[in-house]
């Protein structure tokens, strides 16, 4: 046993977007006692110490906040090298930028090296948990894997599927693909904390024998998940519907292939329809809002609300590289500024809820990570706001909890976190992995 100690913030696990108030918990001084890398509990320093054997092991990160490890619930390992690629809207900017960089994944020794940074910039931004795409070849999901596993990180991927509207250097035939992928589910799928995510890229790079096999793959396995893109730009959602002239709408082309479960992820999901998202509310298929991705193409602007409304579980994607940062809280900055622009108003609770408990919800997580609940995985990051000496100097005089997060995640970046924690153990502290 060891305790942890510092100012502890997460929410109840009864908490949801529209009562985050009464589930959010704080604690000034507060620790969190880990026993064989899971939470044992978690409250008020000076409360807990009276109820433990003494000369337990303090790790002592008074005056910083420790928060639930964040959730980047829609990332690709095989972009790190794209981001800050200047290159227009999607369709041109993964023509120009994108697939090049990916076919490179197809060398092992490339594939693990730049595997290997791409976890450390996860780490390093305080995020213990994620759902990766990476490219087609399977090694670059061998590569995934095997680090997570090795850093015991609860991690979500499967190698990218693509049969047509990509360079021939990037197809495969439907069924290399669902044999590529069978042999990772079997060798990889819920082994320790790894799960596997069937991962069509999006309808654009899918024929319908794609999609055939994707929802065979459903069928076969247990609990995979699916992620995918979906209507994150104009041109595209025009493109789909040119191309599967048979479906009402986007969704329908997933749908009409049985990939809506209460495990698929859609990225994106700018354009929905409002017939969209209740048939999403339906089937209890997760939106992952990616704000900093959604900036940087010119996609438009996510309306959150209009997501939460319909009771759909919705988690936040850093998207790098598309999206501008790893940090999550610098793309839960940017999600505020959407939200602003689409008139509505993104509160620094829900904001972190989304980042933390809400994001494990829309994994399926939820029984895992996403708060200090005893029982749950010791995953959580250290964040020390001396650090950013102007959000010091910004929240020194706060009067609220609400409001220091708040500046915590405007000014926030890597630069706050101090360490990060997985199962209990530091896999990153000061700078190095
Ligand atoms: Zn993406």
């Amino acid at each position: 046993m060891k305790l942890v100690r510092g100012r502890l913030f997460d929410f109840k696990n009864q908490a949801n977007p529209f009562n985050l108030s009464e589930n959010a918990r704080y604690f000034e001084d507060g620790v969190l006692v880990i026993e064989d890398g899971k939470i044992f509990a978690a409250g008020d320093y000076s409360q807990l110490i009276k109820t433990l054997p003494a000369n337990l092991t303090v790790e002592d990160y008074s005056g910083c906040f420790i928060l639930p490890g964040f959730v980047d619930a829609h990332v690709h390992s095989v972009q790190t090298k794209a981001i800050a690629s200047d290159g227009g809207e999607l369709l041109d900017w993964l023509q120009n930028h994108i697939f090049a960089n990916e076919r490179q994944f197809e060398n092992a020794d490339y594939a693990y090296e730049h595997t290997r940074f791409f976890f450390h910039q996860l780490l390093k931004n305080g995020t213990t948990t994620a759902a990766i795409f990476p490219s087609i070849h399977p090694v670059s999901t061998e590569a995934v894997f095997e680090i997570a596993s090795k850093l015991k990180m609860c991690i979500i991927a499967g190698k990218t599927m693509m049969d047509r509207n990509a360079p021939e250097y990037l197809l495969e035939s439907p069924q290399k693909a669902y044999d590529n992928s069978k042999a990772l589910i079997e060798k990889w799928h819920h082994k320790g904390r790894l799960h596997y995510a069937v991962t069509p890229r999006f309808a654009v790079t899918s024929s319908p024998e794609a999609f055939k096999m994707a929802s065979a793959l459903l069928k076969e396995f247990d609990k995979l998940y699916l992620q995918t893109h979906i209507s994150e730009n104009e041109t595209e959602v025009i493109m789909v519907k040119g191309i599967f002239p048979v479906n009402h709408n986007y969704l329908n082309v997933y749908d009409s292939f049985g990939l809506l479960t209460d495990r698929t992820l859609l990225g994106h999901g700018i354009y929905l329809s409002d017939e969209e998202l209740e048939r999403i509310a339906e089937v209890g298929s997760a939106i992952v809002h990616c704000p900093s991705s959604n900036l940087f193409l010119g996609s438009g602007l996510f309306d959150f609300q209009k997501v939460i409304n319909y009771q759909i579980s919705l988690a936040v994607g850093s998207d790098v590289g598309a999206g501008t940062s790893f940090s999550m809280l610098s793309n839960l900055s940017e999600a505020y500024k959407i939200a602003a622009l689409r008139k509505r108003k993104l509160y620094p609770f829900q904001a972190i809820y989304f980042a933390t408990l809400g994001g494990a919800r829309a994994l399926s997580l939820e029984n895992e990570i996403g708060n200090f609940d005893a029982g749950k995985a010791a995953d959580f990051v250290v964040l020390d706001p001396s650090k950013i000496d102007l959000l010091a100097y910004r929240i020194q005089d706060a009067e609220t909890i609400e409001e220091t997060l708040f500046a915590l995640i405007i000014l926030g970046n890597d630069r706050l976190v101090k360490a990060t924690y997985v199962m209990g153990e530091a896999v990153y502290k000061a700078g190095e992995i």
